[in-house]
């Protein structure tokens, strides 16, 4: 039977997991709010939170109010903290929802204080200090400061002083260290003031898989998650891939050598009969231009790595399948994730178009069906599994 659906992203609910356990593990004592910002990093993040929250995630962090709206509205009630900042018209949500938020400024203290108080809530805050990260955050030297703002303003009450680290190699970067002796050197200010401290949370997915003991109370893992760590960090191996990325085929044609293939005809096909199948993904779905205008793109049918040809346009790409035998239309295409003995592998996806894995699955697009699929069989894994997976559920 062909598969329900053009293109579809299958979310391994039981890797999600195995993850979370990994990262448990490294994490020690700590806490582990699990980084769902981005739709959890284009997974689907109300499936991604249902099994963090199940798992016992004590707090999740999102990327803004809209994306914390979405959890409640999804049952979440689990502490949700926006990691960045938000904008004033963002406030009344953030109130309703209970939804905690990071602060930067003795000025935004004072406006969230004052929109706490109208509206007759306490707002949870996470000061934020830049210890090298050059973005968000107060400067270390007035981070005293905004940190007796908050305490002096009974609407909020802080929840956590937090810093985020720059370097995607974690503690492999002498550069994180320095961040951290900042980060200890504000915080010791802040105590000294007579402030009282709230759990202290710093460490990314880098620095987590890196740091022996990494600095803080509780720990902030975003691409681990999903089975994924910046290339050449250890344990990455001992991470499982959450996300696969599939199309089924929908049409077959035999074209003669020197036929031009997409926008631009930037590829001709050479044989003298080569058989190209057109796949319902393209860049609006998240598939990268760059690779098929570089011709460095591919995708596996019935367990073959099949080349994407010609340029990928917005809705469509092709793919040479004239090496795999028995081809159909309806047969499923792995764009991102395992066929029989192949996988494709985000991070290989991600040096292909000369970009990080970040950018590969925050692109999925909103016609991409996110399917949860719970399989506890990892031998059942595969395009045939999961289309059974959901067409017998
Ligand atoms: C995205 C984000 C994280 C998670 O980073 P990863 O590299 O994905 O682990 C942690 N903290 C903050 C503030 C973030 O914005």
């Amino acid at each position: 039977m062909r598969p329900p659906h053009r293109v579809w992203a299958e979310i391994d609910l039981a890797a999600l997991r195995h993850n979370l356990a990994r990262i448990r593990r490294a994490a020690g004592r700590r806490q582990v709010w699990p980084v769902l910002k981005a739709n959890a990093y284009g997974h689907g993040a109300v499936a991604v939170a249902r099994t963090c929250a199940a798992a016992g995630a004590p707090r999740l962090g999102v990327g803004d109010s809209g994306e914390a709206l979405d959890l409640r509205e999804g049952g979440i009630e689990t502490p949700l903290l926006v990691l960045g900042t938000v904008i004033d018209a963002e406030v009344p949500a953030l109130l309703r929802h209970r939804v905690e938020v990071g602060v930067h400024s003795e000025s935004r203290v004072r406006m969230l204080g004052a929109a706490a108080r109208r509206a007759g809530v306490r707002l949870g805050v996470h000061l934020k200090i830049d210890t090298g990260m050059g973005r968000l955050g107060v400067r270390p030297e007035a981070a005293v400061r905004v940190a007796r703002a908050v305490a002096e303003e009974p609407a909020l009450e802080l929840r956590g002083v937090m810093t985020h680290y720059a370097s995607p190699d974690g503690c492999l970067d002498p550069a994180t260290a320095e961040q951290t002796e900042v980060f200890r050197r504000a915080l010791a200010e802040i105590a000294a003031a007579g402030l009282s401290l709230p759990p202290i949370h710093a460490a990314n997915s880098a620095v987590l898989f890196t740091a022996g003991e990494p600095f803080g109370d509780a720990v902030r893992p975003g691409i681990a998650l999903y089975g994924i760590l910046p290339s050449g960090l250890p344990g990455a191996a001992k991470l499982r891939p959450v996300l696969s990325l599939r199309a089924q085929i929908v049409f077959l044609k035999d074209v003669p050598a020197g036929t031009p293939v997409g926008y631009g005809g930037r590829w001709r096909s050479t044989g003298s009969k080569t058989r190209l199948a057109v796949l319902p993904i393209g860049y609006n779905d998240g598939l990268p231009y760059r690779l098929g205008a570089e011709g460095r793109g591919a995708a596996l049918v019935r367990g073959r790595r099949c080349p994407i040809v010609g340029a990928i346009s917005m809705d469509y790409c092709t793919i040479d399948v004239s090496r795999v035998e028995g081809v159909q239309v309806g047969d499923v295409a792995t764009l991102v994730g395992g066929d029989g003995d192949e996988r494709i592998r985000v991070q290989e996806v991600a040096e292909a178009a000369g970009t990080i894995p970040y950018e590969i699955t925050c692109s999925l697009g909103a016609r991409v069906r996110r399917i949860p699929v719970d399989r506890t069989e990892p031998a059942a894994a595969g395009p045939a599994a999961a289309a059974a997976a959901f067409l017998g559920a």
